[in-house]
């Protein structure tokens, strides 16, 4: 793990780069962010969290980081005690924006586990027009175990869009969080789509049909393989982080709109 500070006292803001190390796109804007950002008010946390997985240009090495908290510093796993040296460096920060790319295409969202004050900055201030709320999945993931957090999935892994996109977003994740004043933050309204269920993956080649967050009608076949034939039997569905090839065990998440996000201090 990489941790550079910058600043004193509070907010304590961090951003979190490089968990999954065939995602380069977090990791280039860490390090864009060490270069040349100067802390107007507060501390910066910049952080990148396997290096070993980046140096070797894949997901993991031993159990995927974002799967592992709240961790062990005892385990053998590498990426199980690296979930809780993490967890140390970053319990009790302000805010905390974890950065991610994925396989599945645009436009780029966010996800959160808990919708507190600080969430709704994150998420109201970063010009995303979608937030995926997660409290119903996993328990290990990183958002669900700092409740201040919140993951970007900035564009398409490997693209210089995402490292561009994700770089003018954590930029006014800074700026909405006060600890960077080079412009005045702009807060918008956020659609939230609900994650509901994970939809496995069966074997043999796959295929998906539906983009993310485009609604599938009742009767359609949102994705099938050798194993599964998914069709939905009710309406409302949207599919998040759909992708073919992006992960092993699952075609995405069947989520639905529930409703917006507004911004800090609006009535
Ligand atoms: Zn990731």
């Amino acid at each position: 793990m990489k941790l550079v500070e910058r600043g004193s006292g509070r907010p304590r803001v961090a951003v979190v780069g490089g968990i999954h190390g065939d995602e380069p796109a977090g990791e280039a804007i860490v390090e864009r962010l060490i270069d040349r950002l100067e802390v107007d008010d507060g501390t910066v946390q910049l952080v990148v969290a396997n290096e070993p997985a980046l140096e070797a240009g894949v997901r993991y090495t031993e159990a995927d980081l974002n799967r592992q908290f709240p961790g062990d510093v005892d385990a053998d796993a590498y990426e199980t005690a690296l979930a809780a040296r993490l967890l140390a460096v970053l319990d009790g920060a302000d805010a905390i924006l974890a950065l991610h790319t994925s396989h599945s295409v645009p436009p780029p969202f966010a996800i959160y586990s808990r919708l507190t004050e600080s969430v709704r900055r994150t998420v109201t201030g970063m010009p995303i027009e979608y937030v995926v709320d997660a409290g119903e999945l996993r328990g290990t993931t990183m958002d669900s175990t700092l409740p201040q957090s919140v993951s970007l999935e900035a564009g398409r892994q490997g693209s210089e869009e995402a490292v561009a996109f994700g770089l003018e977003a954590t930029e006014a994740f800074l700026r909405a969080h006060g600890v960077l004043a080079d412009e005045e933050p702009t807060f918008t309204e956020t659609t939230i789509v609900k994650g509901h269920e994970e939809v496995p993956k069966g074997g043999g080649e796959p295929h998906v049909y539906y983009r993310n967050f485009e609604e599938i009608p009742e009767g359609a076949v949102f994705a099938k393989d050798d194993v599964y034939t998914h069709r939905l039997d009710r309406d409302g569905v949207v599919p998040v982080l759909a992708s073919e090839e992006g992960y092993e065990d699952i075609f995405g998440i069947y989520g639905a709109v529930h409703g917006t996000i507004d911004p800090p201090g609006s009535v």
